[in-house]
């Protein structure tokens, strides 16, 4: 896509520090690092969000992030990592082509979630929500 920042990195318009690519997808390292390592797994066509993705595409992310969390703890000695994507504005996301972030973690580093969890107000009111989504779901 013609103004998508990715796709200009993905097409070399812009420089990144690849780390990992193969036939369905690229992974850079984050401009903007929660810590150091901090990448960013792209499939090579522009998809908007997660729930845009074909299955093929899905999947072939899903292993490159797998792959690269693998690659970014060992070369980091990371004990862990959060893989993360955000969907559309409301909820983070700034550039509109999928991407997971591989976040490596260490213990006591200080990186928080920025999200408030409360419980459900009323009792019934997680049945209800529950009912809704499975029967969007057609469950
Ligand atoms: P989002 O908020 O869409 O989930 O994440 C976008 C990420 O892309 C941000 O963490 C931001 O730091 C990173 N980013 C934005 N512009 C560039 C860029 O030009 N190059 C690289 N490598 N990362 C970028
Ligand atoms: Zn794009």
């Amino acid at each position: 896509m013609a103004d998508c920042i990715f796709c200009k990195i993905l097409k070399g318009e812009i420089a990144a520090q690849k780390v990992y690519e193969d036939e369905k997808s690229v992974a850079i390292l984050d401009i903007n690092p929660v810590a150091p390592g901090h990448a960013l797994v792209m499939p090579r066509g522009h998809f908007e969000t997660f729930s845009d993705l074909p299955p093929d595409v899905l999947s072939a992310l899903s292993q490159a992030a797998q792959a690269v969390a693998r690659g970014v703890m060992k070369a980091t000695g990371s004990p862990g990592f959060n893989p993360l994507m955000n969907n559309h504005r409301c909820s983070g996301q700034a550039i509109a082509h999928a991407h997971y972030h591989v976040i490596p973690r260490k213990p006591d580093d200080g990186v928080k979630y920025n999200w408030p969890a409360k419980a459900y107000p009323q009792p019934g009111d997680s049945e209800k929500v529950a009912g809704e989504i499975r029967k969007a779901l057609g469950k």
